[in-house]
């Protein structure tokens, strides 16, 4: 029996030494001290001894038994270690790599404009007021002195949705809404979308207009040249010239045009402003008598004066941009150029 353990011992001893991988450690293990192993086999033989020489033979199988399992844990943990520092070399970080920037969002170019433009005439007192898309032929047309027969009412011009239900074509709707609910005075911009059938280089189905008016006692045609010209100053720069011309809007009278030298060329004239010099910006004009009617205020004892403008045109023209439908593709590589 001796004889027959150290062989045992030997040869145990000699696999583990020949294991190359955790694998065969276990696998010599599991071959001589699983249940179906050499040594239990040895056990079981026990039996079968003569009763004096069982106990010792007991105690020398527990002595191999034991020698085998130290020798084979000792080596399985060498494997253990070696592949935890094979693992941790491989997954080490490399810490001065540069890091991945997040790009931050910003705000769209017709946003960034209309958030200047409200920061400006709010820095001159004004209010900020808003109405419906989905507005009542009557504030969008009736109740501003557009006659029945007016061509901007055409199908051709305005989305209706029912016979008096349309998507408003103007922002100058609100001034109506304001005005119908508060007595003057009143210095109120409405920014907002507005919609009309057309699409082209520079017209757009859905577009961002701001109206803005001041109605009080005794305003007068100077003060809109005078808080127009120092919005258009502080849009496009202290010297860019500013001019009036006389115009047509059926809601104020008299009505504007109003025109900046051209911002590309200097007043040399190009493509953009046609060749002139000029850029047309915004329509503007005294509140027509018929309009202060509608609202119920008494066109004797007060007066005022409205404007109207289209951020898209002037961002266009404030960064350059030639094809109005560029602003509207969201197409990322040009709205990060903003
Ligand atoms: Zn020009």
């Amino acid at each position: 029996m001796n004889e027959r353990l150290d062989n045992l011992l030997n040869r145990a001893l000699g696999e583990l030494a020949s294991s190359s991988t955790k694998e065969d450690a276990l696998k010599v293990k599991a071959a001589y001290l699983g249940r179906k192993g050499d040594l239990a086999i040895l056990l079981k033989e026990l039996g079968s001894l003569p009763p004096d020489q069982r106990k010792a033979a007991g105690e020398a199988i527990n002595r191999v038994k034991d020698r085998i399992e130290e020798e084979a844990g000792a080596l399985i943990s060498r494997f253990d270690d070696a592949e935890k520092a094979e693992r941790l070399s491989r997954e080490r970080v490399d810490i001065t790599l540069p890091g991945r920037s997040q790009r931050p969002g910003k705000a769209h170019p017709v946003t960034q404009v209309m958030d200047e433009i409200e920061a400006i005439f709010t820095g001159l007192g004004f209010d900020i007021a808003e109405g419906p898309e989905v507005e009542l032929d009557y504030y969008n047309f009736e109740a501003l002195n557009f006659p029945k027969d007016h061509p901007a009412r055409d199908m051709q011009d305005t989305f209706f949705i029912g016979p008096d239900v349309l998507l408003r074509t103007h922002t100058s709707a609100v001034q109506i809404r304001v005005m119908e609910s508060q007595a003057p005075p009143l210095k109120v911009i409405a920014p907002g979308t507005v919609y009309r059938r057309d699409s082209d280089i520079t017209h757009s189905p859905m577009f961002h207009q701001v109206e803005g008016f001041m109605v009080d006692k005794g305003v007068r045609f100077t003060d809109l040249k005078g808080i127009l010209t120092l919005f258009l100053h502080a849009l496009f720069g202290e010297k860019t010239p500013v001019r009036f011309r006389p115009s047509f809007f059926p809601f104020t009278e008299p009505s504007a045009e109003v025109d900046i030298g051209c911002v590309i060329c200097a007043g040399k004239g190009c493509r953009v402003c046609k060749g002139s010099g000029w850029l047309e910006i915004l329509g503007a004009g005294m509140i027509h008598p018929e309009v202060f009617k509608a609202v119920k205020y008494d066109p004797e004892a007060c007066t005022g004066f409205a404007f109207g403008l289209g951020v898209e045109r002037i961002a266009m023209l404030k960064f350059g941009i030639d094809d109005l439908r560029l602003l509207f593709e969201n197409d990322i590589r040009f709205l990060r150029q903003f």
